[in-house]
């Protein structure tokens, strides 16, 4: 089929100057080190075929994935050999795809880096594990001889607690400060987003922001210098009249007091507007507040339309997305709220 499809009812929109200028407030936040930007998960459910050309052109130049399969897309907008794998090599199928394509494990324990070194060896970089417990070799290992025997560009650790004030933070520089000093590196690299926001002793040579970049403020130290950068919105499919005592949705959780006018809007958990933001929610118009009837539903999600009684099918409403408003993170952090964010919406 080639036919192109019509424009879909719902839309997210990113911000690309946004995005630009908050690297480039994080680059310069990051002092003498340069930021890199962490763009796993589709640019943390923002899309990587609009969010890394942008970055690429604001000047980054090392992206962050986790999965070999998130390689190829990246690729086709920056050198493969600036992508970075961090799950790194568990199988040998992940070296030949490292080898084939250009793009750089992450080196996550002994067992990793002897793989790496068996399939060929070359540039690589090696995540310690200071105290987060996931992936990387533990301090102690730093001497081992499969380590010794790597050639690696960017030593790497990550902050458990970045985004308190815990005494955790000082522990893992500590710990990767003795980690720098005995294993040969190029680039030492331990801030995520909210690690930028701990000053210059953390930003070594290269810093790793992800939420931050796609409008999330993990510290409040950040908070003046990035912009938001998602909007979304869906398209109402059907306006009805509610007689009392009819119901909206499954379960019929809601059942209309009074006559009243309802839209029917195209989203739903599908698109990551989860059904845990339906009760006591709202879309909007724009002052005006459109609450939620009843239980999201897969595609649609019902609003009342007593504060802009003219909408008609086809209006446009705005989804409250704000990452950092703590009503909205109720039961989701600001991560969650991104990478929720579905296909159907990244597609448009
Ligand atoms: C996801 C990730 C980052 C980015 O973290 P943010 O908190 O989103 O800035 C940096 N480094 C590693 C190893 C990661 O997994």
């Amino acid at each position: 089929m080639s036919e192109p499809a019509p424009p879909p009812p719902l839309r997210l929109t990113v911000d690309t100057a946004a995005l630009a200028a908050n690297w480039r407030a994080l680059d310069a936040l990051s002092g003498a080190a340069r930021a890199g930007a962490a763009v796993k998960a589709d640019c943390y459910g923002l899309g990587v075929e609009t969010c890394v050309p942008a970055l690429r052109d604001a000047g980054c130049e090392t992206f962050f994935v986790a999965h070999w399969s998130e390689v190829a897309a990246v690729a086709r907008h920056v050198p493969a050999s600036r992508i970075a794998v961090l799950h790194g090599p568990v199988n040998d199928a992940d070296c030949a795809y490292a080898r084939a394509t250009g793009a750089l494990p992450v080196i996550n324990s002994r067992e990793q880096a002897a793989r790496w070194t068996a399939s060929g060896g070359g540039a690589c970089h090696l995540m310690v594990d200071t105290g987060i417990n996931r992936l990387g070799i533990a301090p102690e290992e730093a001497g081992a001889p499969e380590i010794a025997a790597l050639e690696i560009d960017i030593l790497m650790s990550h902050l458990a607690s970045a985004d308190e004030d815990s005494a955790m933070n000082g522990s893992q520089l500590a710990a990767f400060r003795a980690a720098a000093a005995i294993i040969p590196h190029h680039r030492a690299s331990l801030a995520n987003s909210a690690g930028i926001a701990l000053g210059s002793d953390y930003a070594f040579d290269l810093t790793r922001p992800g939420l931050a970049l796609y409008g999330g403020v993990p510290r409040g130290e950040l908070a003046g210098a990035i912009r938001p950068v998602a909007q979304v919105e869906a398209a109402i499919l059907q306006c009805r009249n509610l007689e009392s005592g009819e119901s909206v949705g499954y379960n019929a959780t809601f059942t209309a007091r009074h006559a009243m006018r309802v839209g029917t809007v195209s989203i739903g958990y599908a698109d990551g507007f989860l059904r845990q933001r339906g009760p006591g929610n709202a879309l909007r118009y724009g002052e005006a507040r459109l609450p939620i009837l009843g239980k999201v539903s897969m595609d649609m999600v019902v609003v009342d339309l007593a504060a802009a009684p003219d909408l008609v099918a086809g209006s446009w409403l705005t989804v409250p997305w704000d990452i950092n408003d703590a009503a909205q993170q109720s039961a989701l952090s600001p991560y969650e709220l991104l990478t929720v964010i579905g296909g159907r919406l990244r597609r448009c």
